[in-house]
């Protein structure tokens, strides 16, 4: 019935691939088979902590420099994709042009992503990377919630839509390097229920990771508030 109804609004209402601009076909979301297949999945080798991709690694289990030199905060981090092409623009479009139907599709992929990596036994809640207020009044909407809202039903985990907050507004990251975006994020997130928080196994959702230093960041204060545990899902991995 539902197939029955998408083919009369199809009819009605052509849509188009949000990647290609082809139909999406039957039973897609906002984005064709092709696309969809095509994407840069993210598969091993990468790095058993930060879940980073690495050229040239033979061994099945290996351990990047970054997380040999320094112990992230965070427990483990995994990615579905990496931020390449497609992606990129569907991620842009998600995050500054409004593009929140997207959301589904998006949070498909990181569900997949974190269906491979992390069992529901391991997790009690569902968090995400917070924006700044004014920020996310501008934008009308954070981008990383509405993922960790469509990955929470998914999986059927609680979100904790107020438990990490951006406590100061913080420059964009894009255009910084790796110690300017640690510096740049540091002490910018505060925990509002520690008595909660304390001995939870939580799963914090981003849309991009690329050095690591906000999810890690966020993973600190979650971790100094007494969180037992913080896994990092992300729809994309830059570097
Ligand atoms: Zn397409
Ligand atoms: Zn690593």
């Amino acid at each position: 019935m539902r197939q029955f109804w998408r083919s009369l609004l199809d009819l009605a209402f052509p849509r188009a691939c949000a990647s290609c601009g082809q139909p999406p076909g039957l039973d897609a979301g906002h984005l064709c088979w092709d696309c969809v297949a095509g994407l840069p999945l993210i598969a091993p080798p990468f790095c058993s902590v930060c879940g980073d991709p690495a050229e040239g690694v033979t061994e099945a289990e290996f351990v990047c420099g970054w997380c040999r030199d320094k112990t992230p905060p965070f427990e483990r981090a995994r990615s579905a994709v990496r931020y390449h092409g497609a992606i990129r623009d569907l991620l842009h479009a998600f995050k500054y042009q409004g593009a929140i139907h997207l959301a589904p599709d998006l949070g498909e992929l990181l569900e997949g992503c974190v269906r491979a990596h992390y069992s529901d036994e391991l997790l009690d809640a569902v968090c995400f990377v917070p924006l700044y207020p004014a920020r996310e009044r501008e934008r009308g909407y954070n981008q990383s919630r509405l993922l960790a809202a469509d990955l929470a039903r998914r999986r059927g985990l609680p979100l904790m839509p107020r438990l990490l907050s951006r406590i100061r507004p913080t420059a964009t990251q894009t255009r910084l390097s790796a110690p300017a975006r640690a510096e740049n994020v540091r002490g910018a997130f505060a925990v509002a229920d520690p008595g909660w928080v304390r001995g939870r196994r939580l799963l914090l959702v981003d849309d991009v990771m690329t050095t690591g230093s906000t999810v890690g960041e966020c993973a600190r204060a979650l971790r100094a508030a007494g969180a037992w545990r913080v896994f990092v899902a992300t729809v994309a991995r830059g570097g």
